[in-house]
Formats: structure tokens, sequence, C-alpha cells
């Protein structure tokens, strides 16, 4: 299929290769963004990008502010932004909103869109084009199932289990809201693939203030989701991990690592974490001192590491006396969320 989509329709899609080439040349290097005063406007443009992806509550609307280049050009630079910052739950925020908003789009196309027109019975012409650009061989109301089983794999709801579905001639049949959703899940994973970029550092340093104000934002964003820590909603496996280190059980690197992102991305400050590891009784100040600041970015690496999630949990057999409620969650994280939320309200529901 012939795809010539109009800049406005790259606008809503800034990470198709084609709304890149429609940008390049626009800037002579990434160094000119920081001479002038519509380099300033395009930064600002990101910046608004990434506080919006760090918000709880996201809402989109169909129609972008901007023009359409600066709109392909701010998600670039939104891009570089966090990959300076370099916190893997940042990176995972962005691309998930880039994802979500790509989302709105393509369910919303007709509100937007004055080119639209239907291609394929209900799918827009648009919608088939992106969906082969990214890769996906999806008709009106099938896929291919080796494209099927990737796409679904990170998903956790049991209508996309392989048993709950129609297959036909290696195709699974799907319906059209899943069109979409299978859509936004590649996209997603394209994303989150290409981040961190390699960012020259004298780029991340001429963002330097840039940075650090994404970094108080989204500090001041978590503490505001995560709340005042409250040890009695930690989810089963963080549990765990402390009452082995009270019982005087040495915590393997994982079993450290594991807790010491977990704490610090729910709002523990350095000296609290290390407070948590006093229990232990071979606790050594200066060692867990240094490690600690390791894992949460502060000694010198700038790396802010996150908690893995429930998978990768189950793999390094960390996950341990998981109970109803993990069934809910795909992150410890989602747990501690989920159970402060659940004590707020009353007594737990059983799932
Ligand atoms: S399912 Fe997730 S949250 Fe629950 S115990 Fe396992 S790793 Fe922890």
């Amino acid at each position: 299929m012939d795809f010539s989509p109009s800049a406005k329709e790259l606008s809503h899609f800034p990470f198709l290769k084609k709304a890149q080439d429609h940008i390049k040349g626009r800037f002579s290097s990434l160094d000119s963004l920081f001479n002038d005063k519509k380099g300033e406007q395009l930064i600002d443009l990101a910046l608004e990008r990434i506080k919006n992806a760090i918000k709880v509550k996201k809402s989109f609307a169909p129609e972008i502010t901007g023009s359409s280049d600066d709109e392909i050009a701010g998600y670039a630079l939104a891009r570089i932004i966090v990959s300076c910052v370099h916190d893997k739950t940042l990176i995972d925020r962005l691309t998930r909103y880039e994802s979500e908003r790509a989302y709105y789009s393509l369910v919303n196309e007709e509100e937007w869109n004055q080119n639209y027109h239907q291609d394929d019975g209900e799918y827009s012409r648009l919608c088939i084009a992106i969906a082969h650009e990214l890769g996906i061989q999806i008709t009106k109301d099938r896929i291919p199932l080796a494209d099927y089983v990737e796409l679904v794999a990170p998903l956790h709801q049991d209508r996309f289990n392989l048993v709950n579905r129609q297959l036909e001639h290696g195709f699974v049949d799907i319906k059209k809201d899943e069109r979409y959703e299978l859509i936004r899940e590649r996209i997603r994973v394209l994303l989150r693939r290409d981040l961190p970029h390699k960012v020259p550092t004298s780029v991340c340093e001429k963002l330097g203030p840039r940075v650090a104000l994404i970094k108080k934002v989204y500090q001041e964003q978590m503490l505001e989701q995560f709340g005042t820590i409250e040890e009695s909603s930690f989810p089963p496996c963080m549990q765990a991990l402390i009452s082995a280190l009270t019982a005087g059980i040495n915590l393997t690197h994982a079993g450290r690592f594991t807790l010491t992102t977990f704490l610090h991305t729910i709002g523990m400050d350095v000296n609290g974490i290390c407070q948590l590891y006093a229990r232990s009784p071979d606790f050594d100040l200066e060692k867990t001192m240094y490690q600690v600041e390791h894992i949460t970015g502060r000694g010198g690496s700038g790396t802010e590491y996150t908690a893995p999630a429930c998978a990768a949990m189950r793999t390094t057999g960390l996950c341990i006396h998981s109970d109803d409620l993990c069934e809910r969650v795909n992150h410890p994280l989602s747990y501690y969320r989920a159970k402060k939320r659940d004590l707020k309200k009353g007594p737990m529901k059983k799932t």
C-alpha cells in the first residue's frame, strides 16, 4: 500500500520513520537547539510532553496545539531528555504515554483527520497503513498467529490467552477494539526498545537544568502517588525480604537490589533504607550506604534503577507467598499502590 501521510497525520504518530524523515534537516545539529529561541520553545514542548507522561490521570485532545513539525520535534526531544535522566520508570512512562496517545488518535481519528476514510470495512486507511508500518500484517478481523503471540506476550488479560481465541488457518480472530489495543502494544514495545538513546554528554550537560527540573517533578509525582510509606501495604515478596533481613539471613545481590529499588521508588530516602538494613545482625553502615547510593543513582553513575516486575521476580525466585491481590498486578509497585488504596477504602475485597 502506498502510504503518503500528511504532516498533520504524521504529527499524531511522530514515532513513524516517515515522521522523523519529515523533520530531518530542520536542525543542523542538536547543539543548534540551544542557541535560539525556537530551540527553547521545542525543548519546552518536549518537557510538557514528559510532564503529561508522568501524570497519573492522562488526558488527550484530538487536536494538537503546536505546528505539526514542532510536535514531531517535541516527541524526539522528549526521548532525548529522558535518556539524559536515565531512569527506567520514567522511560517506561514516556513510552506508555506515547502509545496511549497514538491509540487515542487512532480510535478518535474521525474527530481530527479531514482525510479520514475507510479502506477496509470499519477501519481507516491510516490505521491499516500504520499497522503495516509497524510490521503487523493485520486485516479487518484477524492477525497472523506468530504476530499475535508476540504482541500479547506482555498482556495479562485472560481474553488474550490463546486458549480463549478462535484460530483458523494460522490466523487469530480479533475484534475491532482489540485491533487498536494490539497496535498500541506494538508501539509501546518498539518505542521502549530504542531507549535510552546514547546522547552525547555535552548535550545532556546543556540540558542539565531541564533534566533537573524533570527529576524534581517526577520525584514529587512519585511521592504524591505513593504517599506516606506504609510497610503493612508492602507486597508479600518485599515483606519476605524484610523478614529475611530481620532474621539475620544474608540477602542475595538480587534480593538487596530489588528491596532497595522498591523502597527508593516509593519515596524512602537513603537514610531510611539504611535503617531498614540495620535490622540485619551483620549490618555494615559504610558498605550499605555505598550499595544503596549506587542503586539509587547518587553514587556517581547517575543511573536510578527500578524494582523488577513480577515476571522477573518469578525468574529470580524472589516472588514469594503471592496472594489474591498478586493476581491483579504485574509489578510489586502496583501491588503496593492497590493495597494502600484498598486499605483506605476498608476491608480488602476478595478477587
Ligand atoms: S506476584 Fe509480584 S507482587 Fe506478588 S509476591 Fe510475586 S513479585 Fe511480589
